[in-house]
């Protein structure tokens, strides 16, 4: 069999095209006689692919010189932590819960101090991305927490919140790379790159350098406090080196593309193409309000359970995998990050409509 149209969550889809350099350069990475899984991260070899990766991402999305990139480990799920624990001097934040992701960073914080939830969509199965026009900030928060895109819902944020002038951290894990950002709205911006950058094991955190500091909460671990990596340029222990590696050429992949305003592009055509479709089909509905729609996320549902199973069933046997909804939400979700190509979306669509006339 080939390879079928992946709409996974995370891990997920990566481009064809630099999975298959990657594998020209398995045994042997340029004459070095082996594998970039195997070379010393202190190599001279590995110094340039670092290097080159932070060049890319710093060119792609336009980030300024007083910001750094450190490329982590302990997935966005780590970064819970270590956000509150390098940012809470007050030992107050703000949290807005627009789903699962940010509940659990919210509940995280908590740990260590005080997490305020100043806006929430539970009441509405998060279908929603609140009005963060004039949220109740409190005066003394070190910073205000939001989950940009919310990859199990499928609802992103078109405004940023008004944070009335504190900072901004955001989890981006699966829209970062999608679509041009403006990186001095955030203090800091971080995410997985599972979901639509490179294979699980990366987190990359883009971040102020006045934010970087030693004073941190007592008793935060050496390896969480951000400034260990940052004075290390991500070289304090072993970094996860394939996967910077294969991150590093996603980043030559998109500056191909065209960038990020190329990217934004690709991906409003894919999901118009989508959501076009959810919006006539008599059998298929979205289940977000369409203001807030995801461009990499896109949920569904056809109202019977068992139609749902049936067509995830067929539409596996099909080529189309992973369709199936998260397991706390159940029904269908497509997630269809940059390395998915529209020709995936079109045939998905075609296969809706068969599946909608046959099971009308
Ligand atoms: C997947 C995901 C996470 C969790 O990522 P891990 O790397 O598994 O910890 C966090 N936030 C968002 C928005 C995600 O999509």
């Amino acid at each position: 069999m080939g390879r079928v149209y992946n709409f996974s969550a995370g891990p997920a889809v990566l481009p064809e095209e630099v999975l298959k350099e990657a594998a020209d350069e398995m045994l042997d990475y340029k004459g070095t006689g082996m594998s970039v899984m195997e070379m010393s991260h202190r190599s001279k070899a590995f110094d340039e692919i670092i290097k080159d990766a932070e060049k890319d991402i710093r060119e792609l999305m336009g980030i300024p010189d007083n910001y750094k990139v450190l490329f982590l480990q302990g997935g966005a799920s780590q970064q819970f932590a270590a956000v509150p624990m390098n940012l809470m001097k007050n030992k107050k934040a703000a949290y807005i819960i627009t789903g699962q992701w940010a509940k659990k960073a919210y509940q995280e914080a908590q740990k260590y101090g005080e997490a305020v939830a100043v806006a929430s969509s539970a009441d509405k199965t998060f279908s929603y991305i609140p009005d963060c026009s004039d949220l109740d900030i409190p005066e003394d928060a070190d910073y205000v927490y939001i989950c940009e895109n919310n990859t199990i819902y499928g609802t992103k944020y078109k405004t940023l919140p008004n944070t009335k002038g504190k900072t901004l951290v955001a989890d981006v894990s699966s829209c970062f790379l999608s679509e041009p950002v403006d990186v001095t709205k955030y203090g800091v911006i971080y995410g997985g790159v599972q979901k639509n950058i490179g294979p699980a094991g990366v987190v990359i955190a883009i971040i102020r350098e006045d934010l970087i500091t030693d004073d941190v909460l007592e008793g935060t671990p050496t390896m969480l406090k951000w400034k260990t990596q940052a004075d290390a340029d991500s070289l304090y222990n072993t970094p996860p080196c394939y996967g910077i590696y294969i991150c590093g050429k996603v980043f030559k992949w998109i500056k191909k593309m065209g960038g990020l305003e190329a990217m934004k592009a690709h991906n409003e055509k894919k999901a118009k193409i989508l959501y076009d479709f959810l919006d006539e089909s008599k059998l298929f509905k979205g289940t977000v309000e369409k203001k807030d729609r995801s461009l990499m996320n896109v949920p569904f549902v056809t109202g019977n359970e068992e139609l749902d199973k049936k067509f995830v069933a067929e539409a596996k046997a099909a080529g189309f995998e992973n369709l199936k909804g998260h397991r706390t939400v159940g029904g269908m979700r497509a997630s269809i990050y940059n390395a998915m190509p529209i020709e995936g979306v079109e045939k998905l669509v075609e296969f809706m409509k068969k599946f909608e006339a046959e099971n009308a």
